[in-house]
Parts: structure tokens; sequence; C-alpha cells
């Protein structure tokens, strides 16, 4: 993963119709000729743009796209302003200075103040000097100070940009690759499936680096292992070598041993012995890693032993018990002869890749668009529920976040989970899909211009 390929901050343009929002965002675009996301075929207007100014990349939402009239999506101003103030690491509000405060404008200014967000408030349409007191009268949205600027002719808009900068969050260290270091994976399985001889199989192989974190022989104790060309940090190995089963509560011990090793990681190799019967502790595990929200390679070992019978039982096995993870990425090994351990390595740099995927949100809302209008969601209680706007509100694990207009049945968001997979990948990772509903509010804003 480069550099190129973290979360850019988001800047949201909010403000109710005809203030500018759009000539605004044009402004920042196009003066910085940004790279504009343009997503063929889509049936609604596209809402984001990777901008830049100074250096700093970021996304622009411009809400003017949620236009109620051109895009048959009915979300009201404020709406607006809240889902934009959710997705957003900084708003932008613009008013429009020649006509000054309107209900709507304090109805979206409210929002903005409860939402915590940063909010950097635009007096457009300035554009001359003479508008000085217009501006001033701005401060009365309890917003802060008004920042003057002509979207149309450019003025002061490298100002403003200026101050949207400032406003920015500092990219967290983790967003750059070279900082990360080894990715970290934990080796769990039940007693007895073979933990220890695959770790000695992968260590024994390759050069053992001692980890200078790791000083003295305290629990955890982490190994630096170099496989396939990289440096790995499998998490716990002493838990591992210390042969559980031999102590009392072996299970017990066995489940904190598990969870504190998922907790470390990033990806969970889960060992099942592939000679004996799935049984309930193997699931168990494999139900601990999901909850982890880990990324996830179900190894299965002692494939040695197999005979044909076994192999047809053990896969009627996995159809029926492991109905939860058919994303999980399955590689059948023998730690013992050696055999497929070097498939391992792959499976586990591509569950890291799709635990860190993220989706654009034009396109994500470009598919959205589409699976919507093939498969819309079930009507509840006489009302179609709409789907407003989606966001990968995260990654590691990923996490949709689809913003509605009313409840989405469990089978619906189910159904829109198991499509994100297929149009965007994800194997080996798991992926949340949650919604938030928004809900009518009594008090309107008014129309008034
Ligand atoms: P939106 O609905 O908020 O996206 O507003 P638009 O960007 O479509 O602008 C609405 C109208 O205001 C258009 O006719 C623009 O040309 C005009 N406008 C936008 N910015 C300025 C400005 O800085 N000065 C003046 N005089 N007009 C502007
Ligand atoms: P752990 O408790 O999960 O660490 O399991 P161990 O690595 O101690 O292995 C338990 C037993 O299974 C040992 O007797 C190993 O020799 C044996 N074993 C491990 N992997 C394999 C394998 O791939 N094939 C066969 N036949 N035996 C294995």
């Amino acid at each position: 993963m480069g550099p190129d390929a973290g979360p850019l901050p988001v800047v949201a343009i909010v403000g109710r119709p005809n203030v500018g929002k759009s000539t605004l965002v044009n402004r920042i675009i196009g003066r910085r000729e940004a790279v504009v996301e343009d997503v063929p075929g889509v049936t609604r207007d596209r809402v984001t743009y990777e901008a830049s100014w100074r250096g700093r990349r970021f996304t622009l939402v411009d809400t003017g796209g949620w236009d109620p009239d051109a895009t048959g999506m009915g979300l009201r101003i404020a709406e607006q302003a809240q889902v934009a103030a959710e997705l957003a690491d900084v708003v932008v509000f613009v008013v429009d200075a020649t006509v000054g405060v309107t209900d709507a404008d304090e109805a979206v200014g409210t929002v903005l103040r409860r939402s915590g967000k940063p909010v950097i408030l635009a007096a457009n349409k300035v554009d001359n000097q003479r508008l000085e007191l217009e501006v001033a009268a701005l401060w009365s949205l309890g917003l802060g100070e008004p920042h003057p600027v002509s979207a149309l002719h450019g003025r002061a808009s490298g100002d403003l940009l200026d101050v949207v900068l400032d406003a920015l969050p500092e990219a967290p260290p983790e967003r750059f690759g070279v900082e990360r270091g080894p990715r970290r994976v934990a080796l769990v399985g039940k007693p007895n499936v073979g933990k220890s001889s695959l770790l000695n199989k992968l260590v024994g192989e390759e050069r053992v680096l001692v980890d200078p974190m790791a000083g003295t022989t305290r629990d955890p104790v982490d190994e630096l292992v170099e496989l396939g060309g990289r440096t790995w940090r499998f998490v716990d190995t002493a838990g591992i070598r210390r042969r559980e089963r031999e102590l009392k509560g072996a299970d017990f011990y066995a489940g904190m041993r598990t969870k504190a090793a998922l907790e470390r990681s990033e990806v969970a190799v889960v060992l099942i012995d592939a000679s004996q019967p799935l049984t309930e502790q193997d699931l168990r595990i494999m139900s601990m890693v999901i909850d982890s929200g880990r990324a996830m390679v179900v190894a299965f070992n002692k494939w040695d032993l197999l005979d044909e019978d076994r192999r047809h039982m053990l896969e009627r096995e996995i159809d029926r018990q492991m109905v939860r993870t058919p994303w999980a990425l399955r590689v059948n090994i023998s730690a013992k002869t050696g055999r497929n351990v070097d498939k391992l390595v792959p499976a586990i740099e591509r569950a890291l890749d799709s635990w860190s995927t993220r989706v654009p949100t034009a396109r994500l809302n470009a598919f959205m668009a589409e699976l919507v209008a093939a498969t819309p969601p079930p009507v509840r209680g006489g009302k179609q529920p709409k789907i407003l706007f989606a966001t990968q509100a995260d990654v590691e694990p990923p996490r949709f976040v689809l913003f509605t207009s009313g409840f989405l049945e469990e089978t619906y968001r189910r159904y829109v989970e198991r499509r994100i997979r297929e149009e965007f990948g994800f194997a080996g990772s798991p992926i949340m899909v949650s919604m938030r509903i928004r809900e009518r509010r009594g008090a309107a804003p008014a129309k008034r211009r």
C-alpha cells in the first residue's frame, strides 16, 4: 500500500440552493487542475471530487449534487448538512452575503454547530469591498468569522482554501505505509492442530530475527519472520510454544491467549486439523476472529493424513458449518511435509489487501444507484425506504454506512453486503454494512431564499 492509497481528508460544501456551491466547487477543482472522478453511466449526479491546494490533497463533497429535483432524492437542506457533517472532516458552509441570513441558513447553522466538526463560514458573492457590513452580519450565525469570497470571480478563494487547509486533521501516522512496520499475524487454533509445528516450519526454513521490542522472556513474545520477501510479525508465539494443552484449565487460557493475540494482530491464520471432524471449538475460534474484525485465512492442516473419504466429509462439514464465512480464504497445508505452506503468505497478503481496501465514494454511490434501481429495498409500513447516500466510513476492517430515509431489513442489508463483495472483492476480510436513518424532523426549514 503506497502513501497514495490512504484515505484523503473530506471537505464538504453545504448551503441552500443558489448560494454558489457549485461555482465554488468548480473554482476549487478547476483552478487547481484537480483530478475529477468521472463515473460514466451514473444515474445520479457526481458528488465527490479529488482536489488539492498547496500540495495537500483532499476529497471535496458537493452537496449541491444531492439537489432533490435533479436526482429525486429528497434530502432537505438541513438534513444534507447533517449527513455532510457526519462524513466530512471539515464543512464549508456557503452563505450568500448579498441576501443575508435566511431561516434555512439558520437551520443549517444549528445543525453544524451541534456537529462538533470544524466549520468554515464562506460569505459568497462578495465581488467587491462594498459588502463589508453584509459580511459582518453573518457573525450572527454563531459559526465564527465569515470569510468573504467571490466564487464567480475567484476573489479571495485562495484565502478561503488556506483556512480550510488549516482546519484539516493531520493524517494519522498509520496512513503512511512506510511508518507501519511488519504486518502482524496471529496463528490461532485449538490445541493439537499443529500451530507450533507450522511455526517451526515457517521459522525453521527462514531467517529468524529477534524482536528488539520484546527484550524480556515475559509474554507476549513476537517473532519476526522473513517470508516471501518481507518481514512478518507473528504475535504471541510464546503462547504457541508453551504447549498450553499441558496446563490446567487449558481451554480457558487458550481462549484468553487467542483473544489477546487477535487484539494485537491484523490478520489471523486459523489452523484446523483437517483429519478430524470440525468441532465446536474450531467454530468458536473462527467466531472470535470474525468478532475481532481481523482479516482471516483458514488453514486446513494435516492434509497428508486425508484420504478420499475424509476429503469428501470435510467439504460437507465446511459447507454446513462455515456458512458465516464464505469469504474466508482457505489453504490446505501440511505442517509436517511442508505441502502448500508457501501458499500461506500470498493468502495472508490478499486478506490484508482486502482488509485495507477503500472504495471511493463516487464509485460506491454509482454502484449503489444501480443496485437500488435493479433491486429496490422492500416496502415497509407502506413506505419505500430510500438509500440517500453511501460511504465507506472506515478500513481495517472496511465499514460501509448507508444513509437512508427508512429502515432497511436485515435481509436487504445482507444482500447489499453480498453485492458489495461481488463488485469490489474483499476476499479474506470481514466487512460491515450499517445504516443511519434520517428521521423526519418536525421543524422544517423555511423555503425562503
Ligand atoms: P448552488 O445552487 O449553491 O450550487 O449555486 P450555483 O453555484 O449554481 O450559483 C447560483 C448562482 O449564483 C449562479 O447564477 C452563479 O453564477 C451565481 N454566483 C455564484 N457565485 C457567485 C459570486 O461569487 N458572485 C456573484 N455575483 N454571483 C455568483
Ligand atoms: P499445537 O498444539 O497446535 O501447537 O500442535 P502441535 O504443533 O504441537 O502438533 C500437534 C501434533 O500434530 C504433533 O504430534 C504434530 O507432530 C502433529 N502434526 C502437526 N502438523 C501435522 C501435519 O501436517 N501432519 C501430521 N500428520 N501431523 C501433524
